[in-house]
């Protein structure tokens, strides 16, 4: 954005893309997909001392058609991941997504048959925090590494994103597979199913 001083009566002069980023931006409300312990955290982020108001985020939403930020905090199970999956369809586009914790982006301690790991076998990651559990800091930081990304996005090109290229980044993650070889949870066909 810019003013001219020039002007006794001023203007502004900007683009919609920035306006339309600006106010995504500061807006963003996320769904809380708490699953175990990094969820204690995540609901010290919005509490008094860490206050994630300040950021314009403090309205979580547990409804996926109200939200745009999914924060998958804990560890996730195969019979969870279907309904996660089906939760993120059922948000709007343009939406985000951070792995908060150890668990939530790698499986962390559980390499067991029961816990997928990490939910980017699923889902389209944007952010994801080490740590066990992270800080609310961290999910500060990285709500605030979300924010830039919003900020510099194009519609142009975000369009193309969506409509071309996450097909071929969901082909490109690795497949979840049984003991038996079958694939348990398919990125590609998780990303086209109905
Ligand atoms: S990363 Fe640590 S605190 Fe977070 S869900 Fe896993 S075990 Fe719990």
């Amino acid at each position: 954005m810019a003013s001219d001083s020039s002007s006794s009566e001023g203007f502004l002069t900007t683009r919609v893309d920035t306006v339309v980023n600006w106010a995504r931006s500061n807006s963003l409300m996320p769904l809380p997909m708490g699953l175990s312990c990094c969820a204690i955290e995540m609901m010290a982020f919005a509490a008094p001392k860490y206050d994630v108001a300040r950021f314009g985020s403090e309205a979580m939403r547990f409804s996926p058609r109200q939200a745009d930020l999914m924060i998958v905090a804990g560890w996730v199970s195969y019979k969870m991941a279907h309904t996660i999956r089906r939760v993120w369809d059922q948000m709007a586009d343009p939406k985000w997504c951070i792995a908060m914790g150890a668990c939530a982006s790698t499986g962390g301690m559980h390499r067991c048959y029961g816990v997928v790991q990490g939910c980017d076998n699923f889902l389209p990651v944007d952010v994801y925090i080490p740590g066990c559990p992270p800080r609310p800091e961290a999910l500060i930081h990285a709500l605030m590494d979300i924010q830039e990304n919003v900020r510099n996005e194009y519609s142009v090109a975000q369009d193309g994103h969506f409509g071309k290229e996450m097909p071929a980044a969901a082909a490109a993650r690795p497949r979840v597979l049984s003991s038996g070889g079958a694939d348990v949870i398919s990125p590609e066909g998780l990303y086209h199913q109905q």
